[in-house]
Order: C-alpha cells, then sequence, then structure tokens
C-alpha cells in the first residue's frame, strides 16, 4: 500500500508555567498596589477560560491615582533631571526584557493573539520604545522642539485591547521621557499585561506616582478624559470614542492626541513582484486577526493581474494555521471578544447581502472560543460597507483599478488616512503614489512594519497627532506642533 506523506505540524504549545495569575487584582496607584471594590472577570478568548477578576475603578480610585500622579510630578518628577529620568527608562526597558517570556505568554492568554506574534513583536517593540525613549529624556533640548520643552503635567492615557502592553509602550515611554507623570488605563478585555508593567516599575524602583495605573471600562475612561486634575489625553481607539474626547476636552485646557480607526488601501500595480506582494497582503490584513489599526483592510489590485494575485492569495491564505495561540506555528489565533466576533460577523454578512463574494480559507476552527476563519470579498465596490467600515479582523475587501490615478482616487475615498501600501517595481511610481496617498504612514513594498523612531498616525478621521519618534516626543512637551 501507498504511503501517504503528511507535512502537517506536530502541536508546539509554549508552556504557560512562567506566568502566575492572581485571582483578583486591584489597581496601582502611589507606587503601591490597592483593593479594587467591583469586579469584572477577564477571559481567555481562545477557551473562555476565566483568568481572572478585574477591578472597575470608579470616581474615588481615579481620583487617588490622579493626586498621586500630581504629587509624584510636583515633588519629584519635575525637578529630576533628564539624564536621571532616562536611567529608569533603560531600567524599566531591561526589566521588560529579561521578563518578556513572562509577558508574551500573558499577552497571548489574555488577548487571543498567536505567542510567535506576541514573542517576536509586541513584547520586543514594547521595550525597544523604552530604549529609544530613554535616550531622548536628556536631550530634550537639542530635539528641534524648542530650548526650553516643559512637560504637561500629569497625562491620562486610554489604550485599546489589540497590543495591550505595545500600545502602553507607545504612551507611558514617551511621556516619561518628556517628564509627565501617567494614570493609565488598559481595555476592559485586557488588563493583565499593564498589571504586571506595574510590577516592573516596583522592581525599578520608579518613584511612587510616576506611573498609575487603573483598570476598568468605558466609565473609568470618561473619568480620567474629564478629570480636571488631568493636563493631557492620549487615547487609541475607535473614532466614534474618539470624537467623544474631543468634544469633551475642546472647551478646557488640556492638550489631546488621538490615535483612531482606519481603511487602508494596500494597492498593487500590474508591475508589482506578485509573490512578495501576496505576503505583504496576507501579513497586511491577517496578522493580528486583523486587529489593526493601521491594516490593509482595502486590497486594490490592477485589473490585469487580479486573476493571478487572487488565485496566488487563495493558495497562500489556506496555508495560514489557525488555532491554539499558545502553539508556537499558529499564525492567526482567537478573536479578541464575543462582541468584537459579533462585528465581525455583522459586517461580513453585509458584504454578502450588497452582492460581495465570500471566500474563507478552509481550516477548522475551535468548538470553545471565538474564531474567524481568514476571508476575502471580491467584487466589492466603493458604496459596500465593507469597504467603508473598519472591520477590525481577519476580512479583505478586494477592489480593482485600471489606471494609477484611479487607485489613488480609491484609495483616498474614505473618511479614514491612517496608513496605505504600495507595491511597484518602480521607483518612481511609489514616490509619486506616496504624495498622492493621504495617510499619515506609507509602506513601499512592505506592510505593517513598526519602529519607534518612526513617527505613526492619522488624517482625517483617523486622528490627531503622532507616535513615534520626534514628534510623537513633541505630543508630550507644551505648546510644540504636532505634526
Ligand atoms: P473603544 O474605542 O471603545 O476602546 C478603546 C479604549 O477606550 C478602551 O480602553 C475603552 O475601555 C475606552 N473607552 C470606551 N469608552 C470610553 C469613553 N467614553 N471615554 C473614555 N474611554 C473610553 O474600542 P472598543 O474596544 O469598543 O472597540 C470598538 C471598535 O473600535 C472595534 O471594533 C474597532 O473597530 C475599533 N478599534 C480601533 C482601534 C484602533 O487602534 N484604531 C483599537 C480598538 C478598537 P473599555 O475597553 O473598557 O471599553
Amino acid at each position: 500500500m501507498e504511503e501517504k506523506l503528511s507535512f502537517e505540524y506536530a502541536p508546539a504549545p509554549e508552556s504557560r508555567a512562567v506566568v502566575s495569575i492572581k485571582p483578583k487584582y486591584g489597581h496601582f496607584i502611589a507606587g503601591k498596589f490597592v483593593a479594587g471594590s467591583k469586579h469584572f472577570p477577564t477571559i481567555n478568548p481562545a477557551t473562555e477560560e476565566v483568568l481572572s477578576q478585574i477591578s472597575c475603578a470608579g470616581k474615588a480610585e481615579v481620583d487617588a491615582a490622579v493626586k498621586a500622579a500630581r504629587k509624584a510630578y510636583t515633588t519629584t518628577w519635575s525637578k529630576m533631571s533628564g539624564k536621571e529620568r532616562g536611567k529608569y527608562l533603560f531600567r524599566i526597558a531591561r526589566i521588560m526584557q529579561e521578563r518578556a517570556r513572562e509577558f508574551a505568554v500573558l499577552e497571548t492568554l489574555d488577548n487571543g493573539k498567536p505567542i510567535r506574534e506576541s514573542r517576536d513583536v509586541d513584547v520586543p517593540l514594547a521595550a525597544a520604545h523604552f530604549f529609544y525613549h530613554a535616550g531622548w529624556a536628556d536631550k530634550l533640548e537639542y530635539a528641534g522642539l524648542g530650548t526650553t520643552p516643559k512637560a504637561h503635567g500629569v497625562a491620562g492615557q486610554i489604550i485599546p485591547w489589540n497590543f495591550p502592553l505595545l500600545m502602553l509602550a507607545w504612551k507611558v515611554a514617551p511621556a516619561l521621557a518628556a517628564g509627565n507623570t501617567v494614570v493609565l488605563k488598559p481595555a476592559e478585555t485586557t488588563s493583565l499585561t499593564a498589571l504586571l508593567f506595574a510590577e516592573v516599575c516596583q522592581q525599578a524602583e520608579l518613584p511612587a506616582g510616576v506611573v498609575n495605573i487603573v483598570t476598568g471600562d468605558g466609565t473609568t475612561g470618561a473619568l480620567i478624559v474629564n478629570h480636571p486634575g488631568i493636563d493631557k489625553i492620549a487615547f487609541t481607539g475607535s473614532t466614534e470614542v474618539g470624537k467623544i474626547i474631543a468634544r469633551a476636552v475642546a472647551p478646557t485646557h488640556k492638550s489631546v492626541t488621538l490615535e483612531l480607526g482606519g481603511k487602508a488601501a494596500n494597492i498593487v500595480f500590474d508591475d508589482a513582484a506578485i509573490d512578495e506582494a501576496v505576503e505583504g497582503i496576507v501579513n497586511g490584513i491577517f496578522f493580528n486577526q486583523g486587529h489593526v489599526c493601521c491594516a490593509g483592510s482595502r486590497l486594490l489590485l490592477q485589473e490585469s493581474i487580479e486573476e493571478e494575485v487572487l488565485e496566488k492569495l487563495k493558495v497562500r491564505m489556506a496555508k495560514i494555521r489557525v488555532g491554539d495561540p499558545m502553539d508556537k506555528n499558529t499564525d492567526v489565533g482567537a478573536i479578541n471578544s464575543k462582541e468584537q466576533l459579533l462585528k465581525i460577523a455583522e459586517l461580513s454578512a453585509s458584504g454578502d447581502s450588497e452582492g460581495a463574494q465570500r471566500w474563507s480559507a478552509p481550516c477548522d476552527l475551535p468548538s470553545k472560543g471565538f474564531w474567524f476563519a481568514p476571508t476575502i470579498f471580491t467584487g466589492v465596490t466603493q458604496a459596500h460597507r465593507i469597504a467603508r467600515e473598519e472591520i477590525f479582523g481577519p476580512v479583505l475587501s478586494v477592489l480593482t483599478f485600471r489606471t494609477p490615478q484611479e487607485a489613488i482616487d480609491k484609495a483616498n475615498n474614505t473618511p479614514f488616512g491612517l496608513s496605505a501600501g504600495v507595491w511597484s517595481e518602480k521607483g518612481s511610481k511609489v514616490l509619486w503614489a506616496s504624495q498622492q496617498l493621504r495617510a499619515g504612514v506609507i509602506w513601499a513594498n512592505t506592510f505593517n512594519k513598526f519602529d519607534p523612531t518612526s513617527p505613526f498616525g492619522g488624517y482625517k478621521e483617523s486622528g490627531w497627532g503622532r507616535e513615534g519618534g520626534r514628534h510623537g516626543l513633541s505630543a508630550y512637551l507644551k505648546g510644540v506642533s504636532h505634526e
């Protein structure tokens, strides 16, 4: 009998022994963990297992955190030299590296993203943000942001669930480097790595109150936004909540940066290297289950290569391994929450009913947890909801174009403007397209590449201000333009 060769991967599960999750958490205020009152469960979205109980901060806790941050600002942090502040940031960065495995496992358990991504992307990049900003702390006078740069004071920071630790690093590192103190709220479904970061602050002997972490839901976020003791708000999340925040801070003294949604065009011209472009398309939309604000969620294909690209894309998508996020071979993990899964399913159903054609990669989805197979829609027009609204999941809408100008017009036909991708062998075409695109970040012949030195942020409804690089630093200094 002929033996059938099998190239299946054997399971390669990461051990969770490295993390110890407490049954219940409070808040981190003035350098100490304090008990919370109301609690809600945080679950592993891949299994629905309850991991711990998280506290929901009310007015009293937010008040205490803001007071602690103000005290630390006036008595310690604002008096300390940049060189000394930098030492704390370097120390935090090194401890994050030392505890990298713990952070990666915890992130994967709480968020559902593959361990390969939390281990190789989220955690190293988070540490890199602290290293990078540590270097700025004693050089603010030479950053070209004025000769006597001054911190805002107390920064209120609200972050989403898609890159919990990384978004914390994007917010906390520049704030501290510029001399601010911080009150941060992680997202309701992903608080655990922020609470582990609080332990790192203790380990680094960061002065009490410089970083305060309060957990909770949207009401806790709103308490931070509206607190009169806060001088600067930094928010990453939905455009809807971003607009509420913009309205709330408009009549106040508060400075604000907003990193909001996106509907990025990933444009493939007919002279592109097709195999590389297919990899870039897959990375653009299926990285982190498509829970990425700058995801390449609208694929714009030049009509003459549509058939070839789609054929290769389907072959490639059929090889994506969807499943246990703790398995080191997994490419696409669990959807972060039931609510998000329902949103992805509802928007995808609108794609069906509006006449687009759905194709999903063949894969066995686990019976427990929240899952959505990598999916593409073809025959999408600009009027379809799936071409206009942020799906924030592993769903790609494919549109076509005939001329370069048509590609640009379609790419810019969105209220968002966070990112875009251009695939072409011709440098002149790449440069021309980048100049026409109204997007804050444009990748050429690659996608979803991040670096702390490179400013990130959007135009139009994708937000205000930049994070990363010198531009991101300026957002934490008084009277400096953000763009
Ligand atoms: P939200 O914008 O609601 O959440 C982002 C953060 O803001 C969370 O910490 C959240 O708390 C907090 N928050 C919620 N309401 C308020 C408020 N009124 N004032 C202050 N803070 C508030 O995003 P969701 O998690 O609800 O996701 C909804 C959609 O937003 C997604 O489907 C996706 O399309 C998009 N999104 C975009 C992101 C991006 O980076 N562009 C990131 C996350 C989501 P809590 O977690 O408790 O609700």
